[in-house]
Order: structure tokens, then C-alpha cells, then sequence
């Protein structure tokens, strides 16, 4: 079977973006959606900084609405991940659940995911009081106990948006310097619904036996003071993962895992290009992202026609 002209790993911004500008250049581009399909806009609610729409968009909408775009000009899609891939030699090859793939370019889309603090409990209550999107499970936690976990942007934000639903919001933060931007710390700091605990981690959490969140183990770092909390809903707002696991050995990463890019969306691999969050640690942005999904096709298209493909 001859290779794939352009296989695009992701389906968020980014990936999708990618997808219509390869399809449009009629490189019949095959999307692997990934694990976390859509990417981060699926995990938002309104989206009101993407240029076009006055009145915002829901990024789960904006997201479907670039792969139906995408997919009218012939791009394909599958479900599913990747699981490993060889770069070494081209034409490369991916292996995506099981099936190995053959791509005379790739364009890295894989995003990031969001951290988490590696506690024993906290995966096992994903779910169940655990949540790292407060979008999506906010609306649980009515008059409900809410802690936010972070000094970011996000933590800010999510504590915000959280204090919408929660009885009271009580934002945890390692440090007593925030990373948040002035402006969303003012904010959070001028909503009396939110309180503040600084210097603070968190131990533990409680309670697996119940199958549900009723508490945390908390310690102040400054003093060594320890104690419990009555908590029914646990926000992670500590930043995120690129997704570049399968690659790694391969690629050019940064120490945290970010693509490194060797200028426009090139990476150290030649036919290997990159696009959004996954080698964008600073911006971040949906639009941003969709710029690089841009980038990337335009470079696809470009490497492909010097090779006379
Ligand atoms: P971030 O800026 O990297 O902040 C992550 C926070 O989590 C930091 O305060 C960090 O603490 C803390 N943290 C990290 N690992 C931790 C751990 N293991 N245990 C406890 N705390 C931990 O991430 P972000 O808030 O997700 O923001 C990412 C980017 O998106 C930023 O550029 C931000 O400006 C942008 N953003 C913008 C908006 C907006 O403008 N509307 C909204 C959200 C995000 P330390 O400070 O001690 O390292």
C-alpha cells in the first residue's frame, strides 16, 4: 500500500486546523483523534477570544465544526491513539492501536493533558470529586465544598467559575507568590466567595472506602502544621503534560517534554512537523493553535512538493 501523503496525530485545534488546510491542498490527510478527542476546547464552555463570532462559540462546537470543515475537503478521521511510533527511517511509521500506518510526513498535534499531583487516591476518585476540568463538572458541586488546587492562570480562573456553583471555593497554593497574571488574581482575590490557602499542599485524599470525596490531608509548608478538611469537590488547576510520550528518544524535547522546534514547524526530524500545545509552552491559545496547525499543513505541502509528490 503506498504511504500516507500527511498523517496529522490529534484532533484539537491545532490537528484539526492542520487537517483542513492539508485536505484543501488535496494531500488527503488521515487525523488520528487521540485519546482526548477535540483537545482542550472540548473540555470549555464558551470560547469568546476566537476571532469570528462576536457572541462566543462553545469550544466543543468550535472544535466539531473545524473537523466537519476539515473532513468536506477529504480529510479522514480515526478513533484511537497512538501507541508508538518509528521515525528513523521515512516512510515513518505509526502504529495506532494495533495498526502500523506508513506517513511520508507527520504533523505532531498530541497537545497536553493536565497534571496531576500523584497522589494514591487521586486517580482512583477521577470522577468521583476529582476532577481536572471545572467546566465540565462544576455543575456537580452545588452548595457543595470546593477546593482548587494551583497559583496559575487556571487555578484563578477555575475558582471563579467554581464559585458560581460551590457553597465556598478555598483556592490551595504550594507557594505564597502566585504565577497568576494580576489581573485574574485581583479577580479571584475580589470574590468573597473565594478563600486562600497559601504554603499548602495536599497530603491526601479522602475517602476511597466511600467511593467519593469527603476530605483532604493538608500541610502547611512554612509552619509543618497538618490537618484535615471536609471537601466534596477537588479541582487540579497545576498546569499540564505534552503529550509527546510515543515519541520521545525520537524527537527533540524540551526537559518537560515540550517539541522543541527548529524554526516555523519544523522539528529535528526532517517530514516531522509540529503544531499547538504540544510545542507551545508561552501562548496557548486556540487561535494560536489553529495558526500552528496552519503553519504545519503549509510546510507539509511544501516538503512534499519539493520531494515531486
Ligand atoms: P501554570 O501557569 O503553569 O501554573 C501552574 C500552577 O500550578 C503554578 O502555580 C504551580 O505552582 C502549580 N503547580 C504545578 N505543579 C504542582 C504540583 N505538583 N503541586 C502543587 N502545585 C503545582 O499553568 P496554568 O495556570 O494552567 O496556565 C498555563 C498557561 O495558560 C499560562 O500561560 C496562563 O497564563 C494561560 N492561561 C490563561 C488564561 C486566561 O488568560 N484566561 C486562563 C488559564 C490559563 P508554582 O507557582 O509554585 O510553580
Amino acid at each position: 500500500m503506498e504511504p500516507r501523503n500527511v498523517v496529522i496525530v490529534g484532533s484539537g485545534c491545532a490537528g484539526n486546523t492542520a487537517a483542513i488546510y492539508a485536505a484543501r491542498a488535496s494531500l488527503k490527510p488521515l487525523v488520528l483523534k487521540g485519546h482526548e478527542v477535540g483537545g482542550q476546547l472540548s473540555l470549555t464552555t464558551l470560547v469568546e477570544n476566537f476571532p469570528g463570532f462576536p457572541e462566543g462559540i462553545d469550544g466543543p462546537l468550535l472544535v466539531e465544526n473545524m473537523k466537519l470543515q476539515a473532513e468536506h475537503f477529504g480529510a479522514e478521521y480515526l478513533d484511537g491513539g497512538v501507541v508508538e511510533a518509528d521515525l528513523s527511517k521515512r516512510p515513518f511509521r505509526i502504529n495506532h492501536e494495533g495498526d502500523w500506518i506508513e506517513t511520508r510526513t507527520l504533523i505532531i498535534a498530541s497537545g497536553a493533558s493536565a497534571r496531576w499531583l500523584g497522589l494514591p487516591n487521586e486517580q482512583k476518585l477521577i470522577g468521583h470529586g476529582v476532577s481536572s476540568c471545572a467546566t465540565c463538572d462544576g455543575f456537580f458541586y452545588r452548595e457543595r465544598k470546593i477546593i482548587v488546587i494551583g497559583g496559575g492562570d487556571s487555578a484563578m480562573e477555575e475558582a471563579n467559575f467554581l464559585s458560581r456553583f460551590g457553597s465556598e471555593v478555598t483556592v490551595i497554593h504550594r507557594r505564597d507568590q502566585f504565577r497568576a497574571s494580576k489581573i485574574m488574581l485581583d479577580r479571584a482575590r475580589a470574590n468573597p466567595k473565594i478563600k486562600w490557602l497559601t504554603n499548602t499542599t495536599v497530603e491526601d485524599i479522602y475517602d476511597i472506602r466511600k467511593n467519593m470525596v469527603t476530605g483532604v490531608k493538608l500541610k502547611n509548608m512554612a509552619t509543618g502544621q497538618v490537618w484535615e478538611q471536609d471537601v466534596d469537590g477537588f479541582f487540579l488547576a497545576i498546569g499540564h503534560v505534552p503529550n509527546t510520550q510515543v515519541f520521545r528518544g525520537q524527537i527533540e524535547t524540551d526537559a518537560d517534554g515540550y517539541i522543541i522546534s527548529k524554526g516555523g514547524a519544523r522539528t529535528n526530524v526532517s517530514g516531522v512537523f509540529h503544531a499547538g500545545d504540544v510545542q507551545d509552552r508561552v501562548y496557548r491559545q486556540a487561535i494560536t493553535a489553529a495558526g500552528a496547525g496552519c503553519m504545519a499543513a503549509i510546510e507539509v505541502e511544501r516538503f512534499l512538493e519539493a520531494e515531486g509528490h
